[in-house]
């Protein structure tokens, strides 16, 4: 019998309309075959959760009060120091040490793998015969960490991208990601000349201000969601949000220095109790 796929590239509408009043974050469905998955938890914290940056140790007060009030448990947690590179590792899960150098994470139950974000993309990625899954942090340089998150599964667990679901988190958006013109040519070149269609539309955009001046904008949406479909991937749900426009969310352009970095977790177990 001939297996029917089909693509799916849906932006989430409920997401528009932003998180409910008071919650410390987001939960995030995937989408297979029109099907909603809540087999594997995945979310991602919101700007009163506080900033989740990554110290000396990967957990601390504030990612423990997080996994507690996801009921989350703690073992078996891991996270990254992050570079904006395009590394992706698969923790060991019966290793003690719980901080890789790395900006995307692969692996499958127990693990709960993290990343954080401020206006970069949160990529995650489940595959549904396999139950492998990753998480990665993919800002503009980073763009094309989702690929190699998939290779990765593949060499470690046999994953097929047509059997992945992937979601992509809200980010800085296109709307807000005005960059020099130098940077959009390096996007331009990487992103935007792959040829054929681009789902949701072109990485790289520009358009001529009031002044008569060219103002370039990047959309790391547009960029992965094409990558992913051109490798394969056929169920993907975009959020909307923008980091920068949204006070739930933390952004280094909105905030500044002492910018929110947001934790984006996806696996673990249910069930969570305080750390010690
Ligand atoms: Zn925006």
């Amino acid at each position: 019998m001939e297996e029917s796929f089909y693509t799916s590239v849906m932006a989430c509408i409920e997401a528009r309309k932003g998180p409910i009043p008071a919650a410390t974050y987001m939960r995030f469905s995937f989408l297979f075959n029109g099907r909603e998955l809540d087999d594997v938890p995945c979310a991602l914290s919101l700007h009163r959760a506080g900033s989740m940056a990554v110290t000396d140790t990967a957990l601390n007060a504030e990612r423990n009060a997080l996994l507690l009030q996801l009921d989350l448990t703690p073992q078996a947690f891991f996270a990254c120091r992050q570079t904006h590179s395009r590394v992706v590792q698969c923790p060991d899960p019966d290793g003690r040490r719980q901080l890789y150098d790395a900006d995307g994470l692969a692996g499958r139950a127990p693990a709960l793998l993290s990343v954080t974000v401020a206006d970069c993309l949160p990529v995650f990625l489940y595959d549904t015969v396999h139950h492998v899954y990753a998480v990665c942090h993919s800002g503009w340089k980073g763009t094309g960490i989702a690929i190699n998150a998939l290779s990765v599964m593949n060499k470690q667990y046999g994953t097929r991208p047509r059997d992945v679901a992937a979601l992509l988190g809200p980010c800085l958006q296109r709307c807000c990601f005005r960059v020099d013109k130098e940077r959009a040519m390096i996007y331009q070149n990487e992103f935007g000349c792959l040829g054929g269609e681009y789902p949701v539309g072109k990485p790289v955009y520009e358009l001529c201000n009031e002044q008569g001046e060219q103002e370039y904008y990047l959309d790391m949406q547009a960029a992965n969601i094409k990558l992913l479909v051109d490798s394969g991937v056929m169920n993907i749900v975009y959020h909307t949000n923008c980091t920068y426009m949204s006070d739930n969310l933390g952004s280094f352009r909105r905030e500044g220095t002492h910018f929110t970095k947001m934790m984006a977790l996806i696996g673990g177990i249910y069930g969570g109790r305080p750390n010690g």
